[in-house]
């Protein structure tokens, strides 16, 4: 059994086959999913789609890239969306990215919207989906000062050892996806072998960072086992140990023990 604890099903590429999607990654093991929106628009169709299908939940947010589509007005129209779904179960993907932008005053409103979003959170008591991209002390930063109450998750975590410890102290879990199958990735499967495997969460952020040996081509949902077999076997663990522990990793991150109960 895996959660797949970050996947956009509300992308057009998997939106469009949709149902041979979904049982396909089911047929393989993978029993819930949550589709991350980065605007409003995808944050819509997330809700859409958790709406339709039991085992899918739904994030909504704006992710720091989309910092042109951020207005005033954002908030409000996250909040009443948050009022009109129960299958809302966390704000993301939201964070900083520098890889994309470098200036200053961009920076700064990445920053707000942040800011705003975790307050969101706080307000709706959801925990929050985290893109962080070139920026992570100051994503830790942020997190510091603004503290989430209920956590969250590192998405595509791609700092260093030492920082991931200072998450999980803080209550984060880190999310491991293709990029931990990639060849070239050394300090990423430092993390997953040292930290605590209370922290540990699946994703497969498809339909982008497909796993080996799916490389250069889209990701599917149901290539997330290449994930979790990599992973055990780089722990030396059982596959069914390894995706029963991740997988009640993210019902607690996510509060839903409740729901599956
Ligand atoms: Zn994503």
């Amino acid at each position: 059994m895996i959660f797949d604890t970050h996947i956009h099903l509300n992308d057009e590429k998997i939106y469009e086959k949709l149902d041979f999607y979904l049982t396909e990654a089911e047929e393989v093991g993978v029993k819930s999913f949550l589709c991350v929106g980065y605007d409003l628009e995808s944050s819509i169709k997330a809700i859409e789609i958790a709406n339709k299908y039991n085992n899918v939940y739904a994030a909504i947010g704006f992710i720091p890239t989309e910092w042109k589509k951020w207005t005033p007005n954002s908030i409000l129209y996250l909040e009443e969306l948050i009022k009109k779904s129960s299958k809302i179960v966390a704000i993301g993907e939201i964070g900083l990215d520098y890889y994309w932008e470098k200036e200053e005053n961009i920076i700064q409103i990445q920053k707000e919207m942040f800011i705003s979003q975790i307050n969101l959170a706080n307000k709706y008591d959801l925990p929050i989906s985290i893109h962080s991209r070139d920026s992570i002390q100051d994503t830790f930063n942020i997190l510091k000062n603004n503290p989430c109450n209920n956590r969250g998750i590192m998405h595509c975590y791609s700092g260093s050892l030492e920082m991931s410890k200072e998450f999980t102290k803080l209550g984060y879990k880190i999310a491991f996806g293709g990029v931990l199958t990639f060849k070239n990735t050394i300090e990423i499967k430092r993390v997953l072998k040292h930290i605590d495997l209370k922290d540990v969460v699946l994703e497969t952020d498809a339909p982008y960072l497909s796993p080996v040996p799916h490389r250069g081509k889209m990701n599917e949902p149901k290539f997330i086992v290449d994930t979790a077999k990599f992973a055990a076997n780089l722990l030396e663990m059982n596959l069914d140990d390894f995706e029963k522990i991740t997988y009640q990793n993210s019902l607690d991150i996510l509060k839903l023990n409740k729901h599956e109960n």
